[in-house]
């Protein structure tokens, strides 16, 4: 059986990972697609969540890949149409608002997914089986991506508490996949001297006696960086590239086929219809914290055409 779902907000994400998931599933299909621009998309379009499911009564869910802030109102819709709904990471614009949505889903009894797409790269579980039973002593992570590049124009991403943690919080759902219970003890924020959320963090981290640090960069130039190093008292693992390969010893370890959002989307349709909740916050929380204890610095004004 295939289920009809719809994507709310049709952006770089939806259009760079959702729609080709979707066109290569064979237990979801688009059934049409929510937006304030979309025209011609090969699938009925409607402005909102209520007129498209008038369209298309068969919809059974939502998948939402508009930017963090005003969410709630597009769950609250969906979940009062008897939809089930899939959210793109970060869940929200803050903690306390993403804190609400397991509880609105349960209410409504309907299936509720927060998703963390890095945390389905294909090294990650791999590597979480390879860590078992081992002693963690240090682990580093450098998370390092042109803004310019990645999100080209996008003004949301500077909205505050946003910035270098849209990336950074994919890094920490694969930390807390990894290393759950990790605290965070102190953060230094670069804030572009125009903007209100940073474009660089520091993060000091730990876990019992594991120490744990993270560099992030919204303005690497050249070679982009996303990789994670886990030092054991029996060798060290490194997850490269986003967590989609993985090294053990310098050593590459072979991993699963698949795609990050292969697997996102094969879950949510097993959680379809079950009224399944699955909504850790656990990353977004070390973001809550890093605004909480970091010290600020100023640095240059961004531009997007340096
Ligand atoms: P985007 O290109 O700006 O697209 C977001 C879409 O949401 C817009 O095209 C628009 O679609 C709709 N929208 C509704 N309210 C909006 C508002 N106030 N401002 C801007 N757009 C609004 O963003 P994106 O890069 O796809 O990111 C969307 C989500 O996916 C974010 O949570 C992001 O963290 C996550 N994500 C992004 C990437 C990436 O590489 N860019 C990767 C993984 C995850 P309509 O015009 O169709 O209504």
């Amino acid at each position: 059986m295939s289920h009809a779902i719809a994507i709310v907000g049709l952006g770089k994400i939806a259009r760079d990972q959702h729609l080709p998931t979707l066109a290569a599933s064979d237990r979801l299909h688009l059934a049409g697609i929510v937006s304030g621009h979309a025209r011609d998309e090969g699938a009925p379009v409607a402005a909102t969540i209520t007129e498209l499911k008038r369209q298309v009564p068969e919809l059974a869910a939502v998948s939402l890949c508009t930017p963090p802030m005003a969410r709630t109102a597009l769950i609250k819709e969906a979940l009062a149409l008897g939809l089930d709904v899939m959210v793109e990471k970060p869940p929200a614009a803050s903690v306390s608002v993403a804190e609400r949505y397991a509880g609105m889903a349960r209410e409504a009894g309907r299936a509720l997914y927060l998703t963390w797409h890095s945390r389905e790269a294909s090294g990650v579980e791999p590597a979480a089986q390879w860590l078992s039973g081992k002693t963690l002593r240090r682990v580093s992570v450098a998370w390092k991506e042109d803004v310019r590049v990645w999100h080209p124009g996008q003004e949301w991403i500077w909205e505050p508490g946003i910035g270098v943690f849209d990336p950074g919080v994919n890094a920490l759902s694969i930390l807390t996949r990894l290393v759950p219970g990790t605290e965070l003890h102190g953060a230094t924020l670069k804030y572009p001297a125009d903007r209100e959320a940073p474009i660089m963090a520091d993060l000091t981290m730990a876990h019992g006696d594991t120490a744990i640090e993270a560099a992030f960069s919204f303005d690497q130039r050249g070679p982009q960086t996303w990789s994670m190093t886990l030092e054991t008292d029996e060798g060290t693992a490194e997850l490269r590239e986003g967590g989609g390969r993985l090294f053990v010893d310098d050593a590459e370890v072979a991993v699963p086929e698949g795609t990050e959002y292969g697997r996102l989307y094969a879950r949510f349709a097993d959680m379809i219809g079950t009224g399944a909740i699955d909504a850790d916050l656990s990353p977004f929380r070390l973001v809550a914290d890093a605004f909480m204890l970091g010290r600020h610095e100023r640095v240059g004004a961004f531009r997007w055409d340096d």
